[in-house]
This record gives C-alpha cells, structure tokens and sequence, in this order.
C-alpha cells in the first residue's frame, strides 16, 4: 500500500464487484484504496460467461479485454431429456473469459484510475473509522463490503439475513480442447446442471451446479453420460474449484456508511449466470451514490437492478427442483424457439420484461402444465 491517509471509499475484496466499484467511483473523483486478502490475478469458481448487458456494463466501466483473452458466445443452448434447443442474444454477444484474465484487465483499469491497492491484506474486522488488518488500521469516509458470496463485513455490520432456499453448490473444471459450439450450453438432468463454455481457442469450462450435499465434479459429470464421454481423456488445465451454499440473503444492502456490492449484497444461484453484470451495474449505481454523498437511493437501485435476474433465477430454480417441470420446461421451450428467443433478449438485458407479452406468458405456463407426452 502506497499512503496511509484516508480514502473517500475504502473497497474490502478486490473481486470483480470491488474493482468495478472503485473504477465507478474514481470516474466520480472519489480516492479509492481496495484491500483483498489475495493478489491479482485472483480465480475463483465461476461460470465466466458474461451477458451482453454484462459486456455492455464492462465498456461503460472503460474496461477492455485483451482481443485473445476471451471468446463471445452467440446464444444459450439448452439440453436434457432427449431435447436441445438454442437461442441467439438478439444484437451483443456474451462474453466467455477466465476469471484470472477478467481480473488482470479490471485492475489494470482501476490502476490507469490511480486506485490504491492493499493486497494481500486480510479484513479481520471492523473499526470506527475503517477497518483493522495485520498491519494496522485502514480508514475511509464511506466503507464498502465486496468480499464476495460469505461477507463477512455483511456479517460484522449486521447486515445477514436467514437465507430460505435449500443448499445449492457449483464447481468448476477447465479442459484443453478447442471448444465444439459458439452457445453456453447448459446441460439439465435431476437436480444438477452442467453448463460449457469455449473460454478460449483451446480451453473449454465445465462448471456443476446442484441441489442436496457436497458432491465432487467427477460423480457430478457421471449424471451426464453423453458429456462426460466427450470429454473422457481430455487433459484438465485447471484445479477443480468449488463454491456455495449460494443463497445469501441481507436485510438491506446498506446501513450508515457500510455498503454492500456484488454477492455480498445478496446472492441467489449461479443458474443464471448473470452475477458479473449484476456486480457491474450495483457499482455503476452505488458510486452514483457515493459520489452524490447519499447512499438512501442505493436500496431501491439495487431492488431494480435484482428484479429480472431474481425471477428468471425463482422460474428455473423451480423447474429445477421438480424433474417432471423441468422435462416441460424443456420440451415448452423446444417446441417454441421463438418463445426462447425472446426469453433470452429479456435474461440478457437486452429487451424489457414486457416483450414477453401475455401471449409468451401464456405459451410458457401452457407448455408447463402440459402433461408428460406418453
Ligand atoms: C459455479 C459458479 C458459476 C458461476 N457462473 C457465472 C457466470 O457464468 N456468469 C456470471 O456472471 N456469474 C457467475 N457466477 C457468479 C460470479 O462468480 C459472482 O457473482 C462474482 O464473482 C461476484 O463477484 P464479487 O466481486 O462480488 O465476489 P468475488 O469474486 O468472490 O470477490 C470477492 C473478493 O473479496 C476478497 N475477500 C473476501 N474476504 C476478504 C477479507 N476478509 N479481506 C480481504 N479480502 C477479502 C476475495 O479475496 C475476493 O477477491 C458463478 C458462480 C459460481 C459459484
């Protein structure tokens, strides 16, 4: 850490959510010190697909990726239960990048900002006036908590609310072999999706999420037979990585000076895979406030920002949990792509939740309470 004096906004994690949020905010001309207890280039488990509004969130931030360091998706591709259907995002494409070069490119920006870094600094608490590490105290006017899934500044500023849903885990796994398609796919059997990615020209990402106990990736890809097949003997490129519970609730995501941001502000599953663009827009929306001197308006902003992503998240996670919801879900969706089509313009941002229309709406629950073909 280069100066000891006080920051305006004192960033604890320096994830993808804290660099966000110190880029935003220096934009505003606010001194920015980020304190994480790793140092860059930081991995984390993740399905490393950013949506287009996630894409679009990252060049409002200044942010630019290396041409090489990641590679778009045209669509989402669904598949399960002898069904694949695909969609593509109607105008920008997603992004799939490793998370260590996602990281490189978002501190380089917060760096070219003149951000302040403390890495390899562990939070161990909360003080007065900032926060107290190994090597004394950190102080800042306003303080934000970006330290990720289990926050503990969440925690310490009581901000944890009991969390409602049963436990639900992922863990990720990186393959060396050109990728086969340009969608996601997301691959559904009982209680436990598999989605892959091209992350790369030569790397493909595996990651599982499930419903119930602990499980490793190898049992998990055993649940899908037709995958696991394909990439049987393919050399592993990166140790397996996992995370969870997901569901992490807060009473609020802000309280006096302490704010929350990114999955310390509340998390709800992986099985939209749309954290990313929710962290870059909550930070878009929190320096705003931070800079105006008045986080009162941050609540309702992120109640805004949540409301899409948290009902695509309650629609799956249902079909999810009830194996015979999720074969109608699929066969619904496979039997109207164009339904699809215009449910993925409205998950990527990229069309308001009108356009479903009641006719979409209809088409949807129809095909849900369709019973089974015999
Ligand atoms: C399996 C899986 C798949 C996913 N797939 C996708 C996807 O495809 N697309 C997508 O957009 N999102 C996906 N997500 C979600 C996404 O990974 C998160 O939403 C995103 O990482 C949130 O960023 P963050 O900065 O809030 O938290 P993190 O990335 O967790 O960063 C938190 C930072 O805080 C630091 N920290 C924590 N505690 C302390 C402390 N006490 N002191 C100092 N530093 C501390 C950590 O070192 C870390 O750097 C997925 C998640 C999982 C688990």
């Amino acid at each position: 850490m280069s100066t000891p004096e006080e920051a305006d906004v004192l960033v604890v994690g320096g994830g993808p959510a804290g660099l966000a949020t110190a880029v935003a905010c220096r934009r505003r001309g606010l001194e920015v010190l980020v304190a994480d207890r790793s140092a860059p280039p930081i991995d984390k488990p993740c399905g490393e697909g950013l949506m287009p509004d996630g894409v679009r969130a990252l060049a409002e931030l200044g942010v630019t990726l290396p041409p090489d360091a990641g590679r778009p998706f045209r669509g989402i591709r669904y598949v399960g239960d002898g069904v694949s259907v695909r969609a593509d995002f109607p105008e920008v494409r997603g992004l799939a990048v490793r998370r260590p070069r996602l990281h490189a490119a978002l501190v380089d920006r917060a760096r070219e900002l003149g951000v302040r870094f403390a890495w390899r600094t562990p939070v161990r608490g909360l003080t007065a006036r900032g926060v107290a590490t190994d090597g004394g105290e950190l102080t800042g006017r306003w303080l934000v908590g970006a330290d990720g899934l289990h926050s503990r500044v969440r925690r310490w500023s009581g901000l944890d609310a009991a969390s409602r849903r049963p436990a639900r885990f992922g863990v990720r796994r990186h393959y060396r072999m050109p990728p086969w398609s340009d969608d996601v796919e997301v691959h559904w059997a009982d209680r436990c999706e598999a989605y892959v990615w091209g992350a790369a020209a030569d790397e493909v990402g595996v990651a599982m999420l499930w419903s119930g106990e602990k499980a490793g990736f190898d049992a998990l890809l055993a649940r899908f037979p037709g995958l696991e097949a394909r990439l049987a003997g393919t050399p592993r490129i990166s140790r397996d990585r996992g995370a969870g519970p997901f569901d992490q609730r807060v009473r609020s995501p802000c309280a006096g000076r302490v704010a929350l941001v990114g999955d310390a502000a509340g998390y709800r599953d992986a099985i939209t895979g749309e954290g990313l663009a929710l962290a870059f827009h909550q930070a878009l929306a929190l320096a705003r406030c931070l800079a105006g001197g008045d986080l009162r308006p941050y609540p309702r902003a992120v109640r805004r920002l949540t409301r899409r992503p948290y009902l695509f998240i309650r629609l799956l996670l249902a079909a999810e949990a009830r194996p015979a919801a999720r074969r109608r879900m699929l066969r619904a969706l496979a039997a109207s792509p164009e339904l699809f089509a215009r449910l993925l313009a409205i998950h990527g941002g990229e069309r308001p939740l009108s356009t479903l229309g009641w006719s979409g709406a209809w088409r949807l629950a129809r095909g849900l309470a369709a019973p089974p073909p015999r």
